[in-house]
């Protein structure tokens, strides 16, 4: 298929009470091409009526979704994997279409999103409660495992489909229905694998789906209504705090995934050559859009210029390009908006006293692309040591001990991933217990993985996705008490 078909194909509209929908006031938006600025389409621009509809469609689908077997809901999502791989090819043009990567990584996007669905089918069927003695006798306690009930899922652009099978997986597995609000950016991703989960026979109502450019205004009252009982949200921290205030409200359960700061530690004892594919794969990864990217790298100070000059020759070396284009290794950041913040990030380092070792600069022409950029001797007061850079942009700042790293790496108000390359054993394990983040890469520049728990303490979130403490976010716990004299 062309292009153009595959853009056509995708679903435009609302899926609302299992049909798809045009908004009540015939209202659309434009979907572009990052790498072009092309219009692809005009998508369904809901409304908050749409979204009050599509949440009473959950509401009512959520006793028939309570009652399913687990052995059907394991069956659905097998069949939607299933599906998933059959049309990868067409999917993985559509996202890179929609969001710029190359499309190698939209199609590990797809396997990795699909792998939410064969992680949870298998979790399905392991929802377990437990039976116990109460300690003075007289009662036994019966304790079971309930869906939380209809969820609001709100996904960002960066990854278009895994961060929605992320949340729309253990949800079709715990009993949940769900409304999901994809980002306005890249709709086109979650409306096709929406359209899957109805082609395998998801019940009517069970999962909904509502696109619009003012989310705030259609996901507000959804939240205030007190008929959904759970959030699961991925976004940045910012609107992730205006979205526990609001589910304050009503105490919705919710799912934080919000933003990250990560720090790259490399020690002097480190394996160098790990170390830079390492930090490529932990910075260059969806053209550094990832929550989880490298944010700040730390290098002991003996080994700092061997390390940037190697890290900056293969930076300096990536294909940098529409991601449609084979052998393209770097597409362009999201939007322009996003293209500028990485500009003023650099320049506000430069102009602190940061040297440009390989890029720095956003290459003319069309679409929003900015050059692979390895920045050295980045001052600990500039704007990037504390902000997410959401670009590729790799900023070195040295350090002489252990102690100085630590305490580097932890000085932020976000703790989602950080990343260490040492070989000494103790001081591996010395970091991986003081760093305060969810998640720590020993050795490795990726942490992502549907069969472990996913997720950050301070600001970066609430909560984990994956492993088997993510079908847990959809669950509520009962128990019942029983007298037995
Ligand atoms: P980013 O800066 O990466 O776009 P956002 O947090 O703004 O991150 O967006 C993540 C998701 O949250 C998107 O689906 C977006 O539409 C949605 N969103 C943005 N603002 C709000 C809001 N006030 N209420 C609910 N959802 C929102």
């Amino acid at each position: 298929m062309t292009d153009q078909q595959v853009v056509d194909q995708a679903p435009h509209q609302l899926f609302i009470d299992g049909e798809w929908v045009d908004a009540e006031n015939g209202a659309t938006f434009e979907v572009r091409d990052p790498a072009t600025g092309r219009v692809l389409c005009e998508v369904a621009d809901g409304s908050p009526a749409d979204g009050m509809r599509a949440l009473e469609a959950a509401v009512a689908a959520q006793p028939e979704m309570a009652a399913s077997t687990p052995r059907q809901r394991s069956d659905w999502l097998m069949a939607a994997y299933d599906l998933l791989h059959e049309r990868i090819d067409d999917l993985a043009l559509l996202m890179t279409l929609e969001m710029g990567k190359p499309l190698a990584e939209a199609k590990g996007e797809i396997t990795y999103a699909s792998e939410f669905l064969r992680h949870f089918a298998g979790e399905a069927l392991r929802i377990s409660g437990d039976y116990q003695v109460a300690p003075a006798g007289g009662a036994r306690f019966l304790i079971t495992r309930q869906p939380v009930g209809p969820s609001l899922l709100i996904t960002p652009w960066n990854f278009p489909m895994a961060m929605g099978t992320r949340k729309i997986a253990p949800a079709i597995a715990a009993g949940c229905t769900s409304v999901i609000k994809p980002a306005h950016q890249t709709p086109l991703s979650m409306l096709a694998f929406v359209d899957i989960l109805r082609e395998v026979g998801v019940p009517v109502g069970a999962v909904n789906a509502v696109t619009a450019m003012d989310a705030g205004g259609v996901m507000e009252p959804m939240i205030r209504s007190g008929l959904a009982r759970k959030l699961s949200f991925t976004g940045s921290t910012k609107v992730g705090k205006i979205l526990l205030e609001q589910c304050a409200d009503k105490v919705l359960r919710t799912s934080m995934e919000l933003g990250g700061n990560a720090p790259f530690i490399v020690f002097d004892d480190a394996d160098l050559d790990a170390a830079v594919e390492g930090a490529i794969l932990a910075k260059m990864r969806n053209m550094g859009e990832a929550c989880t990217a490298a944010n700040r790298i730390y290098v002991h100070e003996s080994v700092i210029e061997e390390f940037g000059d190697r890290l900056a020759r293969k930076m300096g070396e990536m294909r940098v390009g529409p991601g449609t284009e084979e052998g393209v290794q770097v597409g362009p950041l999201i939007d322009e908006a996003a293209q500028e913040k990485v500009v003023s990030l650099v320049d506000d380092a430069v102009s602190r006293g940061a040297s440009v070792l390989t890029g720095g600069s956003a290459p003319d022409g069309d679409g929003y692309f900015y050059l692979p950029t390895v920045l050295a001797g980045v001052p600990t007061d500039a704007r990037m040591a504390t902000e997410e850079i959401f670009g590729p942009v790799a900023p070195l700042t040295p350090f002489s001990t252990e102690e100085e790293a630590l305490t580097k790496a932890n000085d932020t108000e976000f703790g989602l991933v950080s990343y260490v390359y040492t070989t000494n054993l103790d001081r591996a394990l010395r970091m991986a217990e003081g760093l305060e983040s969810g998640m720590v890469g020993l050795n490795q520049g990726v942490v992502s993985n549907p069969a472990a728990p996913f997720g950050g303490v301070k600001e970066s979130g609430l909560g984990r996705e994956g492993g088997s403490i993510g079908i847990e976010e959809f669950l509520e716990v009962k128990y019942v008490g029983i007298a037995l004299p």
